[in-house]
């Protein structure tokens, strides 16, 4: 038996069949480097695949998707790997692993980018800031493209130009009976529509082409802190002075114990404090004028927020969110923060365990709001704040403490949710919270989609919407 077939039942034939055009690397449980394969960012999920399948191309795409329906397996879908349900892997099934496929070709005249599925968010942004050029997307490096599009995609200049769904062109869709489609405005808009917050629900996609935005390449950015005692003051200060905000500031408030990182002063490491992070995606001269009534409120106890390169900003985040901790998350949008979800927010915060965990709320509208409702499948553009309630901790050690503490502020919050959810913030949290999360409306639509491009729901293992 050779390695990759070791402990399984592999339908020999089909195998070979697979190794015949397969050009990338197959790898089983008995193969070196199946352990460090099959790991996703959520240290908590232990999932072990019969066969993962590294992609290099859209060839290899088509070949792994027909093994799996040859074989009866399920099939998981992996680009960046950091679904905090962790749906990019599964148990006893094949993982297309579309990570080898890192092609990033920069249009600078165009003003245009396409990227291969395997791109991860700071490899697409150092392709084009070399230019003074962006796509919006999200928060933290070692996220992927793929995953983070398909879903939405908010982040530090989504107030400016939109969501990163809104920069997409078109995409190359590997669809669920093998074959290659395009879809754009004039290319199978139905599909074209789907992708754009549908998830992974409609087909494989290899490829994306963004527009591309000026920015920077230097930003005023960064967080400044307060102890979190201050919270219930601050938050409502802040709440007025983002109602005048200009569509270039984009701020994440984030509460947490501070982390013992090198330019947090020693005293520090470890308090309750609430940060408030600013990116403002403008003239560093107006930045400092829009920022400045932040900085007078009430004397920060360490004000990181200065000029630098784009490019640092994005990667402040990653010490905090690194592969292999384990994370639990709850999501929900609201519309305002009033004086009932600043409190409750404090409260809960004050209670905050572990010393790793933080959590991001995020300031929403600017572009986001003023885009049509239904240009795309996104839904929650009306958000005013979305609550990105994270647990984590490094090991199984305190999890699930941490864990009853997001539920619990999720739960307490529960009053105040809005009719919308950000799809990509979602855990395994069932079919109704799926629909919850797009609307019925919304959902109806992709059900009937879901009909026309995977009647048998070959890609199921995402937030999952079965055909109509
Ligand atoms: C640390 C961290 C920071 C984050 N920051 C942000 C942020 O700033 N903004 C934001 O909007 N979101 C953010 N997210 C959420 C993120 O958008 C989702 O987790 C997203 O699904 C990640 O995509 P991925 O490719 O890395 O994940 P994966 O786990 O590889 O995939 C996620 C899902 O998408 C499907 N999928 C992936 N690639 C494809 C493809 N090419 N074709 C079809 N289906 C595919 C998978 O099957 C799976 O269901 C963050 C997540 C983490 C863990």
């Amino acid at each position: 038996m050779n390695a990759i077939a070791a402990g399984t039942e592999l339908d020999r034939a089909a195998l070979d069949e697979l190794r015949s055009s397969f050009e990338g690397e197959l790898i089983g449980s008995a193969d070196p480097g199946y352990d460090e394969h099959r790991a996703i960012w959520n240290g908590s999920i232990d999932r072990r695949p019969v066969l993962i399948a590294r992609c290099s191309s859209a060839a290899d795409v088509i070949a792994a998707l027909r093994f799996a329906k040859r074989t009866d397996l399920p099939l998981a879908v992996r680009a960046g790997g950091h679904s905090f349900p962790g749906q990019s892997v599964c148990d006893g099934g094949v993982v297309l692993d579309l990570r080898p496929m890192k092609a990033i070709r920069v249009d600078p005249d165009a003003r245009t980018v396409t990227a291969r599925a395997g791109v991860l968010l700071g490899e697409l942004d150092r392709a084009t800031q070399e230019f003074g050029l962006v796509v919006p997307a999200g928060i933290v490096t070692h996220t992927g493209v793929s995953g983070l599009t398909l879903g939405g995609g908010i982040g530090w200049v989504m107030r400016k130009y939109g969501l990163t769904v809104d920069q997409l062109l078109s995409a190359e869709v590997v669809t669920a009976d093998g074959e290659i489609v395009r879809a754009s405005e004039d290319e199978n808009p139905d599909l074209f529509w789907g992708i754009r917050g549908g998830g992974g629900n409609f087909g494989v996609v290899t490829e994306f082409e963004f527009r591309l935005n000026p920015l920077g390449p230097g930003v005023l950015a960064g967080p400044i802190f307060w102890p979190m005692a201050e919270s219930p003051r601050l938050l409502r200060f802040y709440r007025d002075w983002i109602a005048e905000a200009p569509d270039e500031l984009m701020t994440i408030i984030v509460h947490r114990r501070a982390p013992p990182l090198p330019f947090v002063p020693t005293e520090l490491h470890g308090e309750p404090v609430v940060a408030v992070v600013c990116c403002y995606a403008g003239s560093i001269e107006d930045g400092e004028k829009v920022i400045k009534p932040l900085r007078d409120f009430v004397r920060p106890v360490l004000d990181l927020c200065q000029p630098k390169p784009y490019l640092d900003h994005q990667a402040m985040f990653d010490p905090s969110y690194p592969h292999g901790r384990w994370y639990y998350m709850r999501s929900c949008d609201v519309a305002e923060l009033s004086d009932e979800v600043i409190d409750t927010t404090a409260e809960h915060s004050m209670r905050i365990a572990s010393p790793l965990t933080a959590f991001p709320i995020w300031q929403m509208g600017g572009a986001v709001a003023r885009a049509d409702d239904d240009s795309t499948a996104f839904n929650g553009r009306g958000a005013g704040h979305t609550f990105n309630i994270t647990a984590m901790t490094e090991s199984a050690d305190g999890f699930d403490q941490e864990r009853e503490w997001a539920r619990g502020l999720w739960s307490a919050l529960e009053p105040h949710h809005t009719d919308s959810v950000y799809v990509n913030f979602l855990m395994d949290e069932g079919p109704e919270r799926v629909r919850e999360a797009y609307g019925d409306e919304r959902y109806d639509r992709l059900a009937r989609l879901k009909r026309k491009y995977d009647p048998g729901n070959l890609f199921h293992l995402n937030q999952n919407i079965p055909p109509a």
